[in-house]
């Protein structure tokens, strides 16, 4: 079932197609559950941003803030990379260093990602499908044009189109990413629908970073479903919510 969205502002002032509403999901009363903060703190109201298909998204996120990426349809493989924020784009999200200390590539809740400078980055807080890939790369235009389909929109340029304000120049800067609900174990294609609509990872940002996530737009033999869809991004969720913040069911 395809969600019904709620008709709030769309925010097209960012440059890139990208439609932001305003969160609309996490009802007062999951405010004042059982695990007030010990400090008073100033309420962050969650923001949904919604990433068409095909298309990237870069947003920034401080230490301690928790953010989920949404698959609001279904088998939607969304590629995620990040960047410490006043490192130039050095210092990043690095699959080779997750590896190393999850000694694998399968990571689970309360287990954290690593940069090239050997810091945690992120931790996985939640996770609803936990089926990922950190293995393979973007999909990325030249494997496109030799598949017979030039400028078909791809993961390494959506990041690097999203990626442009923040000093990424070239679809060569692109990070090896975190796919996010693909699913290839052990570097075997194996069915790829894992995820179904209104399924989630959320992450809890240990630095300050700039993140860039890609809806993958690759459409051929069966991937993503076989067909691309919206995927979103949900910045600023209260520890312990169960709902998905989109409108849809958890
Ligand atoms: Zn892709």
């Amino acid at each position: 079932m395809r969600p019904v969205w709620p008709t709030g502002s769309r925010d097209s002032g960012n440059g890139f197609g990208i439609s932001s509403i305003p969160f609309m999901a996490f009802p007062a009363s999951q405010y004042t559950s059982s695990s007030p903060p010990s400090t008073p703190t100033t309420p962050t109201t969650p923001t949904t941003h919604i990433i068409p298909s095909s298309h990237g998204l870069a947003f920034e996120v401080k230490a301690g803030t928790r953010f989920r990426v949404v698959d609001l349809y279904g088998s939607q493989v969304v590629d995620f990379a990040a960047w410490v924020q006043g490192t130039h784009l050095r210092e990043y999200l690095s699959m080779a260093y997750t590896r190393y200390h999850l000694s694998g590539a399968t990571p689970t809740i309360g287990e954290e990602l690593w940069t090239n400078n050997d810091e945690p980055i992120l931790r996985i807080v939640e996770d609803t499908v936990k089926v990922h890939d950190m293995t393979f790369m973007s999909c990325f235009p030249k494997m496109y044009e030799k598949a017979g389909v030039k400028g078909h929109r791809s993961c390494a340029g959506n990041i690097a189109e999203v990626m442009e304000p923040y000093g990424m120049e070239s679809v060569l800067d692109v990070t090896d990413p975190f796919n996010i609900f693909q699913n290839t174990p052990n570097y075997t294609l194996k069915p790829l629908a894992p995820s179904k609509p209104g399924d989630y990872i959320e992450f809890e940002a240990l630095k300050d970073i700039v993140c860039a996530a890609s809806c993958c737009p690759y459409d051929l033999n069966g991937f993503n479903g076989g067909k691309v869809t919206d995927v979103a991004v949900v910045i600023g969720v209260p520890a312990g919510s169960s709902s998905t913040g989109v409108g849809i069911g958890s």
